[in-house]
């Protein structure tokens, strides 16, 4: 932790956040930490992105930021070249060369409690939370309060459809929106979510017996046979706009324990841009 006075350095941040999110806790694939960057460089303004692309570079560098801390790995899998001319190498250049350090927590921050899925939870004012999927007993992660999503309660029932309008409303806005499967009047009380790609969680959110279940990513097979099967109803949003909620925790965490200052990301970085609904007859709704 840094003192009173003095600047934090990008060490600082690293062994802050490692403390929080510890790498230990990321899935085995995972590949999380300090990306790249001078551990004794400061670290007084950090940019929190969940993407990092060349537009959420150019924001931190326009904002004078001196790190950059994201929740997806910019290299995930091994690469044998980071040169300009590739994609990725573009983006490590311009980083090192304006002296910007990238730090990734991913699904070591997913796993944490607090972690990506409170935040996400935290937007539909549900109580009583637990996990949906537990880390598996005695690795790393596992942990009281700890695992990937979250169950609680919402403040009061509503339709299946009132509760998509209702995400739609409360999550950060995306072309793509929120959709629901399942039947629109169903009546949803008890709400499981999990930010990112939850696909693999429907067994889980099944088991818990919840009314709904909201993560991205979703696919017809395992949507169409988990409701077959008798499953919760299920909401789709867009992947971005299940994980941005957890940047201004992650920054309030930041200022908290460093006293930097930080940036917060709000450049849409899902990649859909557009979403045409088709017109229908009963439609009430003005259309644009
Ligand atoms: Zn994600």
């Amino acid at each position: 932790m840094s003192t009173t006075g003095s600047s934090p350095t990008v060490a600082d941040v690293v062994a802050a956040l490692d403390r929080r999110y510890p790498p230990a806790w990321a899935e085995e694939w995972d590949r999380v930490g300090l990306v790249l960057g001078e551990p004794t460089n400061p670290a007084r303004r950090i940019a929190c992105v969940v993407d990092v692309v060349p537009e959420t570079v150019d924001e931190a560098l326009a904002a004078g930021a001196e790190m950059i801390v994201a929740h997806h790995p910019l290299l995930l899998r091994g690469v044998s070249s980071v040169a300009a001319t590739t994609y990725k190498g573009r983006i490590v250049h311009r980083l090192i060369k304006s002296d910007v350090a990238l730090y990734v927590a991913h699904t070591n921050a997913d796993v944490a409690d607090p972690g990506v899925s409170d935040a996400l939870a935290a937007r539909f004012g549900l109580t009583g939370l637990r996990p949906l999927h537990r880390p598996r007993p005695g690795s790393p992660a596992d942990g009281p309060g700890r695992g990937i999503g979250r169950i609680g309660e919402l403040p009061a029932p509503m339709t299946l459809a009132e509760l998509a309008r209702h995400a739609a409303a409360v999550l950060p806005a995306t072309a793509w929106g929120v959709r629901a499967a399942g039947d629109p009047g169903r009546m949803v009380r008890t709400l499981a979510v999990s930010g990112g790609s939850g696909d693999s969680f429907l067994a889980e959110a099944t088991a818990a017996g919840v009314d709904a279940f909201l993560t991205a990513d979703l696919r017809h097979h395992p949507a169409g046979e988990h409701l077959a099967a008798g499953g919760p109803a299920l909401l789709d949003a867009a992947h971005w706009a299940t994980e941005r909620p957890w940047l201004d925790d992650l920054a309030a965490h930041l200022r908290d324990e460093l006293g930097v200052e930080t940036v917060v990301s709000d450049l849409d970085t899902d990649p859909w841009t557009v979403h045409a609904a088709a017109p229908r007859p009963d439609d009430k709704e003005p259309r644009p």
